[in-house]
């Protein structure tokens, strides 16, 4: 047991909560984590109240996790007081880090949002338009409360940031890594240089046990469409893994089911555009760069066999990525 224990925070805007499972993956390890963490907010594990966080001093607490993007004027509420009690904040999750799949939600706006669940849906009978109201309260922050605003955003939109623990959930290799930095922590007073993301700095290419050939392609496959072979690129053969354009540090889970790369684990540093960096991959790998071998007509034939490309390539990334003020001008 540590005598000099700090006090951990972990606090949620939007999410599924796999984040939370994603801590509790920990297993006996999670008794390595209370015996140098006493958990002072955690309401997915416990009954806490809001108003036991708005207790806290400012800096009381020692370490805070958010997960999920954040959505709501509450969300929003939450990670202010956690940014303002706390000394050192954590974005955890993809959600938190990039926007996350909720972050999708930018295609649209709350108005859109509530036309389709509330009127247009074949399913629904609402001829009065009913939909949830907000309660007026005001806080320091100036936000109603409570509110679902028109974007999700990435904590680091609200507040400030000081690591990032990526993926969709984070992988528990990568959440025990918080251990020796928090032992760290209370032995020195030392923390890892502010802007740390706890994973890879390689891309998951740079990790993946899969053989790369080099070879191009003619067609985009669906994962359901073949079985790959089990030792070749995926991305070589034709289905769409986002491996050169994500960060690695997840251990290549779904690459070892032969299931490709998501993205969840977000751009690597050097990389400010996840979806615009996989897009060049892309055509590189269809033979796009030699244009002038093809038609437009043949271009988009090829661009066409890409379901979904913007749930494909910003599937985490949307709300901080280039792309995100351009929808939300023409939205
Ligand atoms: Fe592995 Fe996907 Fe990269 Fe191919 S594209 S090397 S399958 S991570």
């Amino acid at each position: 047991m540590v005598e000099n224990k700090i006090k951990l925070a972990i606090g949620l805007g939007s999410t599924c909560a796999g984040c939370d499972i994603a801590i509790l993956d920990l297993k006996e390890k999670i008794f390595d984590l209370v015996a140098l963490a006493d958990i002072v907010f955690w309401p997915t594990a416990m009954d806490f109240k809001l108003s036991e966080l708005e207790k806290f001093n400012e800096n009381e607490i020692d370490i805070s996790l958010y997960h999920g993007t954040v959505r709501t004027s509450e969300h929003e509420h939450i990670a202010h007081l956690l940014r303002e009690r706390s000394k050192v904040m954590i974005a955890f999750g993809s959600c938190s880090c990039f926007g996350g799949i909720p972050g999708l939600c930018n295609v649209t706006d709350r108005e859109g949002i509530f036309n389709t669940v509330y009127k247009e849906t074949p399913s629904t009978v609402n001829p009065e338009f009913v939909t949830p109201k907000t309660e007026t309260v005001v806080n320091k922050h100036n936000l109603t409360l409570p509110e679902l605003h028109n974007d999700g955003k990435a904590l680091n939109q609200v507040i400030d940031v000081d690591y990032y623990l990526p993926g969709c959930p984070p992988p528990v290799e990568l959440i025990e890594k918080l251990l020796p930095i928090i032992k760290e922590f209370i032995d020195t007073g030392n923390l890892p240089p502010k802007g740390t993301v706890i994973a890879s700095e390689k891309t998951l290419c740079d990790e993946c046990p899969l053989e790369k050939k080099g070879k191009m392609i003619s067609k985009i496959i669906r994962p359901h469409e073949i079985i790959p072979d089990p030792t070749r690129c995926l991305l070589e053969q034709g289905i769409l893994c986002m491996g050169p354009a994500t960060r690695g540090g997840c251990g290549a889970m779904c690459i070892n089911a032969l299931m490709p790369c998501r993205g969840c684990m977000g751009p690597t540093s050097e990389v400010k555009d996840q979806g615009a960096k996989m897009i060049g991959a892309i055509a590189s790998i269809l033979g796009v760069e030699n244009e002038k071998d093809f038609s437009d007509e043949d271009v988009e034939k090829l661009m066409d066999q890409i379901k979904d490309p913007l749930g494909t390539f910003y599937r985490f990334t949307l709300p901080v990525a280039l792309v995100n003020k351009r929808i939300k001008e023409r939205r």
